[in-house]
């Protein structure tokens, strides 16, 4: 630890295996697991098919520069495009990268159609990553505090209202990119219609849509991705997180007329595609499309729910119970922040964002029996402390 810089806080805790929905200390203590890697490892930890694919590319081939074709790369791009609005797909290593490839595309397309310094709107209370354009994307300002000078060009409005993007429309504005979903700032869902409207909006405008799916995408929300909810879609997409199971990876799909802006030399990554991510992402896919997680993630997202509506009966503090498929925040009235450090004494991972949310982001594989335990933990907690 001594070695590690020291962001984030961690937890005193040592995981070093995982199986399905449950994963070990290095004392042997086992725990449920609801957080998956922040909805990440979706198939649950070690899935079989993943391990495979790993285990068979590593015997085969690591690493090959994208000066050369790499065909594990064109089949998942080709399934990816299919399954959902046939794009044409670039390939990274994370959810900001992916967002940086997103905001760089937005602007080429825009100054290639005339727009000068083309800017783009984003939301309060968003979260696209870390990098420093894309913090200076995000809509909270704790993420970019101290970090001056920020790049410049994005406008942010207000989640989830359709006047406030009408108010800033001008010539310069390149796009939108928003998630559908907040995921970092506390499972926020934009109201019924938001989405579509803002779709007939930049049809209007000509202005560019891109989600960012980084979080919602893959089956979390009870579809393969979150915008198939709502009858549209994006002109551009980013992902990662679920992509590959937990194998660093990421990718921004693009509508051909926009990909096409990207030429030889526009954007690059060494590591993008890289044919072990490739192989880990292909398998993931094929699992969540053959397996119809969406509809799991539905299912058990519905029981969770469930499940959890009815501790509310006898633990008042608990004000809300929000999200879609696996992708359930649970509110109180007052911080919870001890309960990542309670659910570690019980045997669950918990993740608790603006002290006052539980952020239930389980693996999709998870049962109902696993749920019930959950929820009967979580029971425990706050009866002990009187919530
Ligand atoms: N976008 C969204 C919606 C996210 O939730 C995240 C991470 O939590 C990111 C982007 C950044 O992804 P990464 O941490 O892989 O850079």
């Amino acid at each position: 630890m001594e070695y590690l810089m020291s962001t984030p806080a961690r937890l005193p805790v040592s995981l070093v295996k995982g199986n399905g929905c449950r994963v070990t200390d290095d004392t042997g203590k086992v725990y449920l697991d609801m957080v998956a890697g922040i909805a990440v490892c979706n198939l649950g930890h070690c899935h079989p098919a993943v391990v495979r694919a790993l285990q068979s590319q590593a015997e085969t081939l690591f690493h090959c520069s994208n000066l050369y074709r790499i065909p594990v790369q064109e089949k998942l791009a080709e399934m990816l495009s299919k399954n959902t609005f046939n794009g044409k797909v670039f390939f990274c290593n994370s959810g900001a990268e992916a967002n940086e490839g997103a905001i760089k595309l937005i602007r080429r397309y825009s100054s290639d159609k005339g727009k000068r310094g083309p800017r783009i709107i984003t939301c309060s209370g968003s979260f696209h990553g870390r990098t420093i354009t894309t913090v200076a994307a995000t809509g909270q300002v704790k993420f970019s505090k101290g970090f001056d000078p920020i790049t410049e060009g994005f406008v942010h409005v207000e989640y989830g209202s359709i006047e406030a993007v009408k108010a800033v429309l001008d010539n310069a504005i390149g796009g939108i990119m928003l998630e559908p979903i907040q995921g970092e700032s506390g499972i926020r869902i934009p109201p019924a219609g938001y989405l579509k409207e803002l779709r007939e909006l930049c049809d209007k405008t000509g202005i560019l849509m891109c989600l960012d799916e980084v979080q919602t995408g893959f089956s979390r929300t009870g579809k393969l991705f979150a915008y198939m909810h709502e009858d549209i879609t994006p002109d551009i997409m980013t992902m990662a997180k679920a992509f590959a199971n937990g194998f660093p990876a990421g990718a921004l799909i693009a509508k051909p007329e926009i990909a096409d802006v990207f030429v030889p030399g526009t954007h690059a990554s060494t590591f993008g595609g890289n044919p072990l991510a490739m192989a880990a992402g292909l398998a993931t896919l094929e699992v969540m499309v053959n397996e119809d997680m969406p509809s799991r993630s539905m299912k058990m997202g519905a029981y969770l729910t469930d499940r959890l509506a009815e501790l509310q009966k006898t633990h008042r503090s608990l004000i809300e119970i929000r999200g879609k498929g696996l992708m359930i925040g649970a509110e109180f009235d007052s911080d919870i922040g001890f309960m990542t450090q309670a659910g570690l004494a019980k045997g669950i991972l918990l993740n608790v964002i603006n002290d006052r949310i539980i952020r239930l982001v389980p693996p999709i594989v998870i049962t109902e029996s696993e749920i019930d335990m959950a929820v009967s933990l979580i029971d425990g907690i706050l009866k002990e402390r009187g919530l």
